[in-house]
């Protein structure tokens, strides 16, 4: 058994995405070909969004977002401490300070009361500018959205959804990578909506937002690419990606089903044994993960280890226990929940083309 069998996917596919490949090959466009326009249409309307822009990875849309911004040095962004390591990443490389967040227990994702003691915590320190919230949809759950965005109004700080991981989920009907100022995602091959290289996305209904990181992800052009007319960046989806991703898209809805079918399992299976995954009412998840806990991981690892099932563990640690965030470390650093979800957490095999679960 694989923990992500993306074969079994390309086995499905193979036809309509050779057919797709092959139809770029022809046309020659690789850079900012017809595919790429057509993806951004289709993965607006998916998403219920005015705008998808596409992008080189879902680091990249996460950065173009704190340009969009003008995030800066002695910038505060706020942002969970158990997440992958890119969320946090991005506002130390824009240079502001990444301003950690404790997680909720029963979702994994930031908690809103935590949020707003860390920005009391922050105003009351009265050293960095309140700027912005990167929230994640982590193992495909949305995060509190209704929360956060109360939060983030109450004390003028724009909201970021990063949906690297939550793309296709959902909180009452609204699909994930509509939440928020602006939503990032990523295409990396794992993810939920994966490419066969790297490729990401913003999303936005802000019109003047979409016009500004078209500009910047192409070296902050103008009216055409020659004429620049502010500093930007080179972060484009190849076309072949974007052909790729147009086929994956187009079945997306019906995968997702089956990793739902394949949660519902897990669920029957492991409920008594193990603390398994909980989905809010209102919310569904693109299950980019199916995550258990258990006090004893290691023991539990090896149980499934000798039943042939693959496990991973996702994340073994938080932000604030990186080398490279010693310098950001906060004076009440008591990441309590974040802290004991790290070492308790373990993630099973999870893809749409899993069969025999048992
Ligand atoms: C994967 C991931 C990213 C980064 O995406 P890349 O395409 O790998 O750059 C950012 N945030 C989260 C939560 C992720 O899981």
């Amino acid at each position: 058994m694989q923990f992500i069998d993306l074969q079994a996917q390309y086995k499905h596919l193979k036809l309509r995405i050779d057919k797709r490949i092959h139809k770029v090959l022809d046309h020659g466009q690789y850079i900012m070909g017809p595919e790429v326009f057509e993806l951004e249409e289709k993965l607006a309307e998916y998403v219920g969004v005015k705008h998808a822009i596409t992008c080189a990875n879902g680091t990249d849309a996460l950065t173009l977002c704190m340009m969009l911004l003008g995030v800066k040095p002695g910038d505060a962004v706020f942002c969970p401490t158990f997440t992958f390591f890119a969320t946090a990443e991005v506002v130390a490389f824009a240079g502001a300070t990444p301003v950690f967040v404790d997680s909720d227990q029963e979702t994994f994702n930031m908690c809103p009361k935590d949020l707003e003691k860390q920005i009391k915590q922050t105003i009351s320190e009265g050293n960095l500018n309140l700027k912005a919230i990167i929230a994640v949809d982590l193992f495909g759950l949305p995060a509190n959205y209704p929360e956060l965005q109360r939060v983030a109004d109450k004390y003028g700080l724009k909201l970021i959804e990063d949906a690297a991981q939550g793309f296709g989920g959902s909180i009452n009907n609204q699909m994930a990578g509509s939440f928020g100022d602006v939503a990032t995602t990523s295409f990396f091959p794992a993810k939920p909506l994966g490419c066969y290289g790297d490729g990401g996305a913003i999303f936005t209904n802000n019109d003047m937002y979409a016009d500004l990181l078209r500009s910047y992800r192409v070296h902050g052009k103008g009216s055409d690419k020659y004429d620049n007319i502010r500093i930007g960046v080179n972060s484009r989806l190849d076309t072949i990606q974007a052909a790729i991703l147009l086929e994956k898209l187009a079945i997306f809805p019906a995968e997702l089903e089956a990793r739902n079918i394949v949660a519902k399992r897990y669920e029957e299976l492991y409920k008594d044994t193990y603390i398994t995954p909980q989905v809010p009412n209102g919310y569904t998840s693109s299950w980019a993960q199916y995550t258990l806990r258990n006090k004893n991981r290691n023991a539990a690892m090896k149980k499934f280890k000798l039943r042939g099932i693959p496990t991973m563990v996702y994340y073994a640690k938080c932000m604030h226990q990186q080398t490279a965030f010693k310098a950001y470390n906060q004076v009440d650093n008591n990441f309590l929940v974040a802290e004991k979800l790290a070492s308790t957490v373990f993630s099973l095999p999870m893809h749409p083309y899993l069969k025999d679960i048992n």
